[in-house]
């Protein structure tokens, strides 16, 4: 390869933030995507993101045990929801279903994840700064693992692990603190991390 063959070539883009390492989870593929963010499609599915306070985001949501077709319906208001809200993440419980069921789409990576458990996280954490959807106009300050890894089924039952980096390793954390109950406000160190989003800023980054 030459000199000019080298300076040509596109630059690559970067790895994406989640990454599977074992196993094939379903995914919303680029098909899905378009079909669920159609106006029509979201006139018909998406629902109001439940808001903090509403108990089904205090307790732990339960195992699912719904059809494939059942799951993939859930999963579609869900992704709607998402859609609707501009969030790069939502749990079941966000929408008033009480199941173990998220998804993960950080770089547009359209993972469902059934029953999805953290079985790593790296000990170097960094200051970040997160959003959710059930607590609209605010953002929080807090440490997160720079790195995680997840376990979870796919639509069908089969096991998959999941590697994430940053923001990756930051929506797994968030949405399987939902499935527990938990919302980030909960792991603040201090009332004085919890700041509004002013209305000439941008809304962070939410899950
Ligand atoms: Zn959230």
């Amino acid at each position: 390869m030459t000199e000019e063959a080298i300076e040509t070539e596109p630059k690559a883009p970067p790895p994406p933030r989640l990454r599977v390492t074992k196993g094939t989870p379903w995914r919303i593929d680029a098909g899905r995507r378009a079909k669920w963010s159609a106006p029509e499609f979201i006139s018909a599915n998406a629902v109001e993101v439940r808001q903090i306070g509403d108990p089904v985001l205090h307790v732990p949501a339960k195992k699912p045990r719904l059809s494939r077709t059942e799951i993939e319906a859930l999963v579609a208001r869900m992704f709607a929801s998402m859609v609707v809200a501009h969030g790069i993440g939502i749990a079941a419980p966000q929408i008033g279903v009480p199941l173990r069921v998220v998804i993960m789409d950080v770089d547009e990576a359209g993972i469902i994840a059934v029953e999805p458990k953290v079985e790593w996280t790296s000990a170097e954490e960094e200051e970040t700064t997160e959003g959710c959807l059930s607590i609209r106009g605010m953002y929080g300050v807090l440490d997160r693992p720079l790195a995680a890894r997840l376990v979870a089924n796919d639509i069908a039952g089969k096991r998959f692990t999941l590697v994430g980096d940053e923001f990756g390793a930051q929506c797994m954390l968030h949405e399987t603190d939902h499935l527990d109950g938990l919302l980030y406000v909960d792991r603040l160190k201090s009332r004085d991390d919890l700041h509004t989003v002013e209305p000439e800023e941008e809304e962070p980054v939410s899950a």
